[in-house]
């Protein structure tokens, strides 16, 4: 089959095996796939992983043990778990000892023709939920994690840092929790998108960091958000640190402790709200889309979802 392989170096390849199906996995014929922040950090690093990229995807099932889903479109979550361990028995599987992680860790991705996943791991997709907005569950899934781990009633001061991918997914997500959010971001061109959807936001030029925030979301995925969300947020305040970087250099966490800042992780998030908040059309996800192309142009397109300015690119396997 053809695939976008990461070893050393970025390759479209197109003759990587078939996925070898283990007991309880569907097999699915990936229909087309976005690329995202943390295959970037990848193919700089990140998580050591050497293998076929890609998360976010739609796809058709071509075979499973669960005979109703054969021919059914899927979107699927990305941890596969095993069900037995500590974590998984406290319902934290997401966190299981034992996992892999689809195109992330020990799991061959969804930018190939074919995957593979356990049929516990799909979720089916209504009509009203075409393939591009389908690309998006897994970073809306993500999005919706922040309203999951912090509380935002009453939090009248929240930002988001960041004006990229998952940034704009955030805020919308927040926004349609009714939480009064803003976006701070480098790009006028994106900020234009929350105009569009009516949520605040401002450059980040003409901004002065002021201590006063009671929540920022940082998604800028580097050093620098990092450490400028530490200017934004009030003393007490919370920090959710929402994107995956590979720090280049040390953190500073002295302000951490002078203003008493709560930090929260935040990870992979709940597919069935990401699917029921498009499928209700609370969230816009295809204004994120800024090029479509096949996945044989996969090495370009990786290029090119990592320049300033670009949002979503979308591989597709047609
Ligand atoms: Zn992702
Ligand atoms: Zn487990």
């Amino acid at each position: 089959m053809r695939a976008l392989v990461f070893s050393n170096s970025l390759n479209f390849s197109l003759k990587q095996p078939d996925p070898a199906i283990n007991e309880g996995d569907t097999l699915l014929k990936v229909r087309q796939a976005g690329i995202c922040a943390t295959d970037l950090e990848i193919v700089k690093g990140y998580m050591g992983f050497k293998g076929i990229l890609g998360h976010e995807f739609v796809a058709e099932v071509v075979d499973s043990p669960k005979k109703d889903l054969i021919k059914q479109r899927v979107v699927g979550e990305i941890n596969i778990v095993c069900g037995r361990c500590d974590l998984c028995l406290a319902g934290l599987s997401t966190h299981c000892r034992n996992r892999s992680v689809l195109g992330i860790l020990e799991h061959s991705g969804a930018f190939a023709d074919y995957v593979r996943l356990p049929s516990e791991n799909l979720h089916l997709l209504p009509d009203s939920i075409d393939d591009d907005q389908a690309t998006f569950i897994e970073p809306l899934a993500a999005a919706f994690q922040v309203l999951k781990q912090i509380k935002l009633d009453g939090r009248k001061w929240v930002t988001v840092l960041g004006d990229g991918r998952l940034g704009l997914l955030v805020a919308q997500v927040l926004q349609t929790a009714g939480v009064p959010v803003r976006v701070i971001g480098k790009h006028s061109s994106k900020l234009a998108l929350c105009e569009k959807w009516g949520i605040r936001s401002r450059l980040l030029d003409d901004i002065v960091p002021r201590h006063d925030q009671d929540v920022v979301i940082d998604c800028t995925g580097s050093a620098e958000g990092f450490a400028l969300a530490l200017q934004i947020v009030r003393p007490r305040g919370t920090l959710v640190l929402k994107s995956t970087f590979v720090a280049g250099k040390p953190l500073n966490l002295a302000p951490v402790v002078i203003d008493e800042v709560t930090i929260v992780g935040s990870r992979c998030g709940p597919f069935k709200e990401a699917i029921r908040a498009l499928a209700q059309k609370q969230v816009d996800v295809v204004s994120l889309i800024s090029r479509r192309m096949k996945l044989e142009q996969g090495v370009e397109a990786m290029q090119l979802a990592g320049k300033s300015g670009v949002l979503k690119v979308i591989l597709t396997m047609e």
